[in-house]
């Protein structure tokens, strides 16, 4: 079985998204495993109200297309997500309208409506141990992946297993940020997520991928793929490949690779070659470099100073900004102050977390190096 396919969809046309779910899912033993009567949770990005052709969020056409495979085969699906933000009713029913999520409902679909709360151990994790999650994932029998690709300007790589932080509920995220303030563990923190929750099935919407500014603010850049794979670290392996990213620059990458979690040759079925994009823009991202350079505590200390001080960090573009204040209000450090109506960022307090990038309304804060490792290396 091959770890990682490759189909290609040349666009969100129900049929095509349809063709090419089943020719990704056939090699790896397509959707035989479904028994009539079981619930498929599908738990999509939805990372924001945002409309299917900003490319931010899993194309309804897609989630509409699994959900007719899966009811085929007699399975119930509900469809979920913790968007940032409120998690109840009115945000949901908000986010599911304009995501498009009408479309796969009218498929028969139920559109996650259980905003409860548990809580969750995990004593093999390597840096999460305990956590709430979304309640509804506990009622369903599978739980299948559907992500969307994007540049990401915390992680680098939004795919398969970023997806996954939207299994805490959107209200508790920016606690998250602040109890793993260093962008590895946060990364190692996302790895925990992954292997607690064990999705039977990893799907990545790339017909249109985004570009630049991701998470949100990104340009949409098609690619005709969607990718299918039972690991998603496999899977962001060969995603961060195609699309010119260094896997280790891809920091849930970086901590997958710690615990040996990626196999050092993948089989491949498709041709990443046919759907590597001529260009790509790619959002600044960290290095691993100096902590692995210096080992025992001290040097991981003075690797962390030095990381920080190369970091790429949030920088707000004026002339976009409209002075909303949603920056100030989700910065979990409360590390941006308004003046003068635009947001001022205290570098000394920032975690660079960039949640004030992905949820800013206009695009206007950007992931940016700083100047002074721009001097020294564009790559650091
Ligand atoms: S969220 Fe964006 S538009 Fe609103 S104040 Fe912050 S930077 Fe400006
Ligand atoms: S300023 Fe932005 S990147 Fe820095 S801590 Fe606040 S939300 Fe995170």
């Amino acid at each position: 079985m091959p770890d990682v396919v490759l189909e290609a969809c040349p666009d969100y046309e129900l049929g095509h998204c349809r063709t090419a779910l089943e020719a990704a899912l056939e090699p790896l033993g397509g959707l035989d495993w479904v028994q009539p009567g079981m619930r498929i949770g599908i738990k999509a990005n939805l990372v924001s109200a945002m409309a299917p052709e900003a490319a931010a969020t899993t194309h309804p056409a897609l989630l509409t297309a699994l959900t007719v495979l899966l009811k085929e085969r007699g399975a119930s699906v509900v469809i979920g997500d913790s968007p940032g933000g409120l998690y109840n009713a009115a945000h949901l029913d908000r986010v599911y309208r304009i995501c498009g999520l009408e479309q796969a409902e009218a498929a028969g679909a139920e559109l996650n409506r259980d905003f409860g709360q548990k809580a969750g151990t995990f004593p093999e994790g390597k840096v999460l141990h305990s956590f709430q999650y979304t309640a509804w994932l506990d009622g369903c029998d599978a739980i299948l992946n559907f992500c969307k690709l994007k540049t990401h300007g915390m992680m680098g790589m939004s795919a398969a297993v970023k997806n996954f932080f939207g299994t805490i509920p959107g209200t508790m995220k920016p606690e998250y940020h602040f109890r793993f303030p260093d962008a590895m563990d946060f990364a190692r923190m996302l790895v925990d997520l992954q292997l607690y929750w064990k999705p039977r099935l990893h799907l990545v919407d790339a017909v249109v991928a985004m570009e630049g500014n991701g998470p949100t603010a990104g340009t949409p850049h098609p690619l005709g793929l969607i990718l299918a794979s039972e690991s998603p670290f496999a899977l962001d392996e060969v995603c961060a490949g195609l699309l010119g990213l260094e896997p280790d620059r891809v920091l849930t990458q970086a901590a997958a690779r710690e615990r040996d979690l990626i196999p050092e040759r993948l089989e491949i079925q498709g041709s990443p070659d046919r759907f590597r994009p001529a260009s790509f823009q790619l959002p600044p991202t960290r290095s691993t470099l100096f902590r692995s350079l210096l080992p025992g505590k001290a040097g991981e200390a003075l690797g962390r100073t030095i990381q920080k001080l190369l970091a790429p960090r949030p920088q707000v573009a004026p002339q976009e900004c409209v002075g909303c204040q949603k920056c100030a209000n989700i910065c979990p450090a409360k590390a941006i102050e308004m003046v003068q109506g635009k947001p001022k960022i205290h570098r000394d307090k920032c975690i660079t977390c960039f949640c004030c990038q992905e949820f800013c309304p206009k695009g206007a804060m950007e992931v940016q190096r700083p100047p002074i490792a721009r001097l020294l290396n564009k790559e650091t």
